[in-house]
């Protein structure tokens, strides 16, 4: 037998451990709105601060903090911070085996470097990077491209997390599922809101 439901009401059940609203430590709000508002330098030092934070905690995030820091180092042409961030990203994620987030930090730090106009430095990254992975482990994976598959899809994303105000770039995120993309920096659901 058939239940009733309300018609042109679909079931919708909540997906467990998504939610779009996480909580959000104080100092991130702070560091993405400075980040926003274009003051780089104390954005770049409470990256680095939250990521540090993050990593004693284990917590993937504090490669995406450390990265957004490195971003921020470069848009104030502080290339020797830059640099010193983007490796303690990548190598975060070298040291937890986290290869398709590694793979994501690499695309989004080669971009930035490239749109900065150093494209050798983006080159010595990568480099540095070929010279740590384990041999088994190629980068691009089909995990990579089945990602930049659900990027291309119908999910529109923001230009801000609604939740914490973290920059989201298409290269960077997560996705849960081609429905649901995760913001790099406190784990909630991004809705264009
Ligand atoms: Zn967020």
């Amino acid at each position: 037998m058939r239940r009733h439901r309300f018609p042109g009401r679909p079931i919708r059940r909540p997906i467990r451990r998504l939610s779009a609203r996480r909580p959000v430590p104080p100092k991130l709000r702070q560091a993405n709105r400075l980040y926003q508002a274009g003051d780089y330098k104390q954005a770049a030092l409470l990256y680095f601060e939250l990521a540090e934070r993050a990593q004693y905690n284990n917590l993937p995030q504090a490669a995406n903090l450390y990265l957004r820091g490195g971003v921020a180092y470069l848009k104030i042409s502080d290339d020797e911070q830059a640099e010193k961030l983007f490796r303690k990203s990548l190598l975060f994620c070298l040291e937890n085996k986290r290869w398709p987030q590694l793979e994501r930090i690499l695309d989004v730090a080669e971009a930035e470097l490239d749109s900065a106009g150093k494209p050798e430095m983006a080159a010595d990254l990568r480099a540095w990077v070929m010279g740590k992975l384990p041999s088994e482990i190629q980068l691009a994976s089909s995990q990579g491209r089945a990602e930049e598959h659900f990027t291309s899809g119908n999910v529109k994303l923001p230009s801000n997390c609604p939740n914490c105000g973290g920059p989201v770039q298409p290269k960077e995120i997560e996705w849960y599922d081609a429905a649901n993309p995760i913001c790099a920096y406190c784990g909630s659901v991004l809705r264009d809101e």
